[in-house]
């Protein structure tokens, strides 16, 4: 789960990490009314950021500098209903301006392979990290967390002198480099970015320059498998910039995901639907979607489903596998015949279910009387009778 900046920038606070005040508005005279008391602090204008979940705002447009109340409200009116990537802007943070000396990229990830979080580092920063990597992949520096001591200061230190801040910076930079560590460790993150972090100059109390170290943008994603424990993460979640089909499918406790191909599946387990999707490839067919409808679906579960593999306007034949245990085969028959009885676009539909009341499911689909639902008794069967209609009608759409 991917968190807005305005969230993320919370739990960089929480660690410690040195992010300038703001505040967020959801229209232009909320926005001047946010930006009045930093416009007569001493950066003397605001930076206004459009909160959307796609990056590069800055290069569309998102990120604005106002000197004034009226320019505040005037850039907030403009960002905000603006289209980013596809994303409606319907939030602004509003922040006092920084005065950048010089921009760094900073980030912790997860890494998958290595099995350890890894730090990365580079002094090419408010730039995309993926664009540094394809033009100058020597600039990016990385270092790897311990899995039981975690990230220890020499490690940062060694970060710091490859970015080139091992002078005046040092000790902020290997202060913000732990910080970062913990942000991703206490919320099970998977991704924690600041881009920039910024030299920043500023004005000390007795009014001379000094130049500190500042996070001035945050990205942090949420493991979304350890959700179940950050009750208080799950309340930041961004509904309306989520794809539709994905909200549907956590509300009804399915598994979900969209993938390439136009052979939609039902299966009912995780390794159950893993190998009915290699099946289908195997057989020279590619699924649409992974979806797992979990223990002991019932027919109502079986209907939402349905309508997540319809939404997908590519699907051309559906496959259905389940293993009756938990699951009683006739609840699924019962559920797979209202569900065709209620859906608007007539799709092939192959069934294979096997275990539990596999007899009685067998009855009621029969019943149904529905030409285009094929019943099979083997999954390697069921597998050719799905790729054959799907392919079946793509060579007819085609023609
Ligand atoms: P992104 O484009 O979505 O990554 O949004 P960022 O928050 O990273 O902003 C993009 C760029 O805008 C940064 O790299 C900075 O160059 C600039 N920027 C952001 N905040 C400030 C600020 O407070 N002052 C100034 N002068 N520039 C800023
Ligand atoms: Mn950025």
């Amino acid at each position: 789960m991917k968190l807005q900046e305005y969230h993320a920038k919370k739990l960089l606070l929480a660690e410690g990490l040195p992010v300038p005040d703001y505040a967020v508005a959801e229209t232009a005279a909320d926005a001047r009314a946010a930006a009045e008391p930093y416009l007569r602090g001493p950066a003397g204008s605001v930076v206004i950021k459009a909160q959307v979940l796609v990056g590069g705002r800055g290069k569309a447009g998102g990120v604005k500098l106002a000197a004034s109340p009226d320019a505040a409200e005037q850039v907030a009116g403009q960002i905000l209903g603006m289209d980013i990537k596809g994303t409606t802007v319907r939030r602004v943070l509003v922040a006092p301006a920084a005065d950048i000396v010089s921009e760094f990229y900073l980030s912790c990830v997860l890494d998958r392979s290595a099995k350890r979080v890894r730090l990365m580092g580079s002094a090419e920063g408010g730039v995309e990290i993926e664009e540094v990597a394809a033009t100058k992949p020597q600039a990016i520096h990385h270092v790897y967390a311990h899995p039981h001591l975690g990230l220890l200061d020499f490690q940062a230190r060694q970060l710091a002198f490859e970015l080139g801040l091992g002078g005046a910076h040092l000790r902020a930079f290997v202060a913000i480099a732990r910080g970062l560590y913990r942000t991703m460790i206490a919320n099970d993150a998977d991704l924690v970015e600041i881009n920039p972090l910024a030299i920043v100059r500023e004005q000390a109390a007795d009014g001379s320059p000094r130049e500190t170290l500042q996070c001035l943008d945050a990205k942090v994603t949420i493991d979304d498998s350890a959700l179940d424990r950050h009750p208080e993460l799950e309340l930041m979640r961004d509904i309306a910039e989520e794809d539709p089909v994905d909200v549907a499918a956590r509300e009804q406790g399915i598994s979900f995901i969209r993938l390439d191909g136009n052979i939609g599946c039902m299966v009912n387990g995780a390794g159950l639907a893993m190998t009915t999707m290699d099946l289908i490839k195997r057989a020279g067919g590619e699924p649409a979607n992974f979806l797992d409808i979990g223990g002991g679906a019932k027919a109502d579960k079986v209907a939402a489903a349905m309508k997540l593999i319809l939404a997908d306007p590519h699907v051309k034949a559906i496959l259905v596998n389940i293993f009756g245990g938990i699951a009683r085969g006739d609840e699924v028959a019962h559920g797979l015949v209202e569900a065709r009885r209620q859906q608007e676009r007539h799709v092939p539909m192959v069934v294979r279910i096997v275990g539990t009341n596999a007899d009685q499911a067998a009855d009621i689909l029969a019943e149904a009387g529905d030409p285009d639902l094929q019943t099979a008794e083997s999954l390697d069967d069921a597998v050719r009778q799905a790729v054959a209609v799907a392919t079946g009608a793509t060579t007819g759409a085609a023609a």
